[in-house]
């Protein structure tokens, strides 16, 4: 799934191209895209607007339109947003038209991917306040913050950083990527993380991502730059799908298990297991 990194790779690309243009057609080929609404009363509210700016928030893309009304997308497993795919490009499901003539395509073959609408600031807001936590490349992702919001939990450290409640934007990859910078094991309990280790990680959190964005983003399955190109970050994961091959620290081979439900990989060397407690 594309995660931060990659929603912010796609965003900065199209930005330049949108921005400023006036967003003169949309097609909903597959009306499950914005559900519960209807396409037309989506169409009808962003068609003919003026494109202000292209946002992200986690891994949401926001269509910033004239008169403050926000069209939300989420790419979910498999979408793409293309822009002037070629002709017969499979799996679309929302066609952009732009004042200029160029397009861009939703391409999304598994059809998770959604589109929402929020009428003002307010209702924007309200929108991310439910489902969104800290944005971690805004300087608001702190150790003490995450201590804060661990306090007490016993799950393990790799579903707290996957829960977008807490930190917006962080996936499978990434949490996976930052707990070996930051030699914590996954599966240790949040809450008995020290003030020091969650220092580690949040900085090991903006690293990962940065590290990612640099590299264009991760292309695993489906994800694609919008002019159709590939990221280039899965040639450096540290550990993530590299089951068996040599840690670059140690040369302990990774090992691959199931942490918060999702399969998750590490060196058990560099990040040691938490002990079972055992009842005396
Ligand atoms: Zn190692």
């Amino acid at each position: 799934m594309p995660e931060l990194p990659e929603v912010e790779t796609i965003r900065r690309q199209l930005a330049p191209l949108v921005e400023g243009r006036v967003l003169s057609l949309l097609e909903i080929a597959d009306p499950r895209w914005c559900l519960p609404l209807a396409p037309e009363v989506v169409v009808d509210a962003v068609a003919g607007r003026r494109i202000e700016r292209l946002g992200r928030r986690g891994k949401y893309l926001v269509w910033e339109l004239a008169d403050e009304v926000f069209l939300i997308m989420h790419l979910r497993m498999t979408g793409t947003l293309l822009y002037d795919p070629p002709p017969g490009t499979p799996y679309g499901r929302v066609r952009f038209g732009l004042d200029d003539g160029h397009e861009l395509r939703f391409c999304d073959p598994r059809r998770f991917g959604t589109g929402e609408l929020a009428l003002g600031p307010a209702a924007r807001d309200a929108f991310f306040a439910a489902r969104l936590g800290l944005e971690p490349l805004d300087g608001e992702l702190t150790g003490a913050a995450l201590r804060r919001m661990a306090r007490g939990r016993r799950a393990p450290v790799k579903a707290f950083l996957l829960d977008q409640r807490r930190i917006a934007g962080v996936g499978n990859i990434y949490a996976d990527e930052a707990l070996f910078r930051a030699r914590i094991h996954p599966l240790r309990p949040a809450g008995a993380l020290t003030g020091a280790q969650w220092e580690g990680l949040a900085q090991a959190v903006r690293e990962t991502l940065l590290a990612g964005l640099a590299a264009g983003g991760a292309t695993i399955d489906d994800f694609r730059h919008a002019d159709g190109v590939a990221g280039a970050f899965q040639d450096e994961f540290l550990v993530h799908r590299r089951q068996g091959e040599p840690c670059g620290v140690c040369g302990t081979p990774v090992v691959k298990f199931v942490a918060a439900g999702r399969g998750t990989y590490a060196c058990e060397r560099c990040q040691p297991r938490p002990r079972v407690r055992r009842r005396a």
